[in-house]
């Protein structure tokens, strides 16, 4: 059993460089799935996932998982991908606004967010607690399909693997409602595929939700790829058939996981993931038949 008492809030950022891009790294918190299954590996043995967990020296009783945000700062243009949970899942969650001002970026500055998808850890943060819009000054950028699946008025999550849908879909659609009608003309619709700023790919990533999307982000010949919801755990690189129940597609899910891993150790590429150890950072390499997270090594607080 976990419980939420005596957390600290003051999780802080982490902040790097990208060819000529700041890149900031701000914890919104944690999720707890207490307990782990089936949300995780919804249909492997306890024991199995019982024993993977503890190869790792992890509890089995439960899961945390974080919710590394993404800031890049090019000039004046403040691009935050993902706003976190706001006030939608808990205390454990929410932080991103008082861990933002820490990093010294007001909230106002933000010009622009990019969304991975529409569940509610990723766009509940786009609304205060009053339903305001978080981040007044910014446009928010989804996939046009993304949209469509979660506004369409029939949610179909026959292929997933979610005991309840049906509360899901009551639970994740309200928020997307009151999302729309805050922001107005500042919702812009995008195609899978397109470019955003001269420097940011949106990489069609479908599976986990039909639009879900990583983003490429490109500077000077160095790159980053932000793979949004592709692994909510290490477990999933060594196990990526085991899945996650959420997934609104099974199946698909696990496939473009594998394939952005084969891809991510191929290119050798620098990751970043919002679910995994903070601060999200690493590369993924092949091991057995499988893949390996291998996170970047810090060797100081690196803030600026
Ligand atoms: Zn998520």
């Amino acid at each position: 059993m976990y419980t939420t008492n005596s957390i600290s809030r003051k999780a802080g950022f982490h902040r790097f460089g990208l060819g000529t891009l700041e890149l900031t790294v701000v914890s919104d918190g944690f999720i707890v799935f207490d307990p782990p299954q089936p949300i995780l590996a919804p249909e492997t043995s306890k024991a199995c996932f019982k024993s993977a967990l503890e190869s790792h020296f992890l509890p089995s009783g439960f899961v945390k998982i974080a919710l590394n945000m993404l800031v890049i700062k090019n000039g004046a243009q403040v691009i935050l991908i993902d706003a976190g949970a706001g006030n939608t899942m808990g205390d454990s969650s929410g932080w991103l606004i008082p861990n933002l001002e820490l990093a010294g970026i007001r909230p106002a500055e933000v010009t622009n967010i990019l969304i991975t998808h529409a569940h509610s850890d990723h766009i509940g943060g786009i609304l205060t607690s009053t339903g305001d819009l978080a981040f007044p000054n910014a446009k928010v950028y989804m996939p046009r399909n993304e949209y469509e699946f979660w506004d369409s008025g029939t949610v179909n999550l026959s292929k997933s693997k979610l005991v309840d849908k049906e509360g899901f879909i009551r639970f994740s659609v309200p928020i997307i409602q009151a999302v729309k009608k805050a922001l107005g003309a500042k919702l812009i619709l995008f195609e899978p595929g397109q470019i955003l700023f001269d420097f940011i790919k949106a990489i069609p990533t479908p599976g986990h939700t039909p639009g879900h999307t990583s983003y490429l982000i490109m500077s000077e010949g160095q790159e980053l790829i932000h793979m949004g919801d592709l692994t909510h755990h290490l477990l999933l690189f060594e196990y990526p058939d085991w899945g996650f129940e959420a997934d609104y597609d099974f199946k698909e899910g696990i496939v473009t996981r594998k394939e952005m891993l084969h891809r991510l150790a191929e290119t050798r590429q620098l990751a970043f993931s919002i679910h995994l150890p903070w601060p999200g950072l690493g590369h993924v390499r092949k091991k057995g038949g499988a893949f390996e997270w291998v996170s970047e090594h810090f060797t100081s607080f690196s803030a600026m």
